[in-house]
C-alpha cells in the first residue's frame, strides 16, 4: 500500500505543473483598502468588502457591544437561536421586500442547503452554465436532474425547458443575479417571464448585490453577509412558508452551530449603514466605471471587473507585476473558470480613491501591453 502522503504528493506535483496549484496567504487588513503581505503593503483590489462596511466604526462597534459569551454553543434548532438572529431576519426580509428570511453560517452553506431541501429526485433544476459552485452541490446533493443553459442564453434554456420540462414534477431555474467571476449580470424578469410560462420557480444568488437588487421576481432570493456586509454568513428571503420549510429541512441549518451573536449584531449594523449610506454604492460603481473608461473596456455592469489573459501563465506573471507596483489582485485559473479563460479579476471598493484606481489602471495597461 503507498503512503498517504506519496499519493497526495504525485497529485500536488501535477497541479504545480499545469499552475494550478494554490496555497494560503496570510493577508493582515491595514488601512481602508490596503492589505500587508510578507511585511509589505499592498492596495488591493481583490475584497468583496465592497462598500467598506468592514471597517466601518458603527459596525465595529456593533459586533464588540454583544456582551455575554463567543460562540453560540449549539444549533439554531436547539438553544443557538440568539435573540440577535431574529433582528437581523426580520431586518434583511423588510429589505427584500419578502415575508421572511433565514440566516446560515455562510452563502456557500445558504446555497448548498436551500437547493438541497427545495428540490428532490424527479425535479429538474434549469442552471446557467456559470453559477458558482455551491448551487452546483446543492443541486447535485438535491437529486435532482440538473440541466445547465449557456451563459445567459435564455434561447438555449428555452428549449431546454421545452424539451425536457414536462417529465418532471417540479422545476427550478438557477443563476446568480450578477456573476462572480465575469461581473454581469442575469436578466431577472426575462427568467421570471420563461419560468412563469414554463411552470418553473425562481431562484437567484445575489452574493455580489450592493444592497440594492430588487428581489420582487423570485421565488427564492439568496443574498450573503460576506460581501457587501462586510460581515459573515448567508441568507434567503422568501415567503413564510417557504422560511418555515427550509427551516425544518435545510441540513447545514439543523447540523451546524449557530454563528455567534456579535456577527449577527456586525451583520444588523451594516445593513443600516448599506440603507443611510448610499454613497457608498454610487462611490463603488463610479470607481469601476472610471477604471474601465481608463482601460477601454466595456462599461461595467457591476463592481467586477475580469480582463482574460488566456493562459495559467499569463496570469500569474500579470499578477506578479502588478503586485511588484504595490497591489494586489485575483489571479483565476480553472477550474474555477472555463479552461483557457484564465483572467485577473478586479473588483472595487467605496473606499478606492480616484487615484489608486488611475495608478492601478496605468499599472495593467503596461503589465498587459
Ligand atoms: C462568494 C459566493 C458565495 C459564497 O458566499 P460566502 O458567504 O462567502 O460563503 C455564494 N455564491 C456566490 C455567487 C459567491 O460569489
Amino acid at each position: 500500500m503507498p503512503a498517504l502522503d506519496d499519493v497526495l504528493s504525485e497529485k500536488i506535483g501535477k497541479l504545480k505543473e499545469s499552475k494550478r496549484f494554490r496555497s494560503l496567504v496570510t493577508a493582515t487588513p491595514a488601512q481602508g483598502v490596503r492589505i500587508k503581505v510578507e511585511g509589505k503593503e499592498y492596495v488591493s483590489f481583490a475584497s468583496n468588502d465592497y462598500l467598506g462596511l468592514a471597517s466601518h466604526p458603527d459596525v465595529v462597534l456593533a459586533a464588540a457591544a454583544v456582551e455575554g459569551q463567543h460562540g453560540a454553543g449549539a444549533s439554531r434548532l436547539v438553544t443557538g437561536n440568539h435573540p440577535a438572529y431574529g433582528a437581523l431576519e426580520a431586518a434583511l426580509a423588510e429589505a427584500k421586500g419578502k415575508e421572511a428570511a433565514l440566516v446560515f453560517g455562510s452563502g456557500y452553506l445558504a446555497n448548498l442547503g436551500v437547493i438541497q431541501a427545495l428540490a428532490g429526485r424527479g425535479d429538474a433544476i434549469f442552471a446557467d452554465k456559470l453559477i458558482h459552485a455551491c448551487m452546483l452541490d446543492g443541486a447535485r446533493l438535491s437529486g435532482a436532474e440538473l440541466f445547465r443553459y449557456p451563459h445567459n442564453d435564455y434561447a438555449a434554456l428555452e428549449n431546454l425547458l421545452h424539451k425536457h420540462r414536462g417529465q418532471f414534477r417540479h422545476a427550478w431555474i438557477v443563476t446568480e443575479t450578477i456573476f462572480s467571476m465575469d461581473g454581469d449580470r442575469a436578466d431577472i424578469p426575462r427568467l421570471r417571464g420563461l419560468a412563469d410560462v414554463h411552470e418553473a420557480w425562481a431562484y437567484a444568488d445575489d452574493a455580489h448585490g450592493l444592497g440594492d437588487e430588487d428581489a420582487s421576481a423570485l421565488d427564492v432570493y439568496i443574498g450573503t453577509l460576506s460581501k457587501s456586509f462586510g460581515g459573515y454568513g448567508g441568507y434567503v428571503a422568501g415567503s413564510r412558508t417557504l422560511i418555515d420549510y427550509i427551516t425544518t429541512t435545510a441540513r447545514p441549518l439543523i447540523f451546524a452551530t449557530g454563528l455567534p451573536a456579535n456577527t449577527m449584531a456586525g451583520n444588523l449594523a451594516a445593513l443600516k449603514a448599506m440603507q443611510e449610506e448610499p454613497w457608498r454604492r454610487q462611490r463603488v460603481m463610479e470607481r469601476a466605471r472610471q477604471f474601465c473608461a481608463e482601460m477601454g473596456l466595456a462599461a461595467p455592469e457591476s463592481v467586477i471587473v475580469p480582463l482574460v489573459l488566456g493562459s495559467e501563465d499569463a496570469v500569474l506573471k500579470a499578477h506578479a507585476f502588478l503586485k511588484e507596483r504595490g497591489f494586489w489582485v485575483s489571479a483565476i485559473r480553472p477550474p474555477t473558470v472555463p479552461e483557457g479563460t484564465a483572467r485577473l479579476r478586479f473588483s472595487f471598493s467605496a473606499l478606492h480613491s480616484e487615484a489608486e484606481v488611475s495608478a492601478l489602471a496605468k499599472a495593467v495597461r503596461e503589465c498587459v501591453a
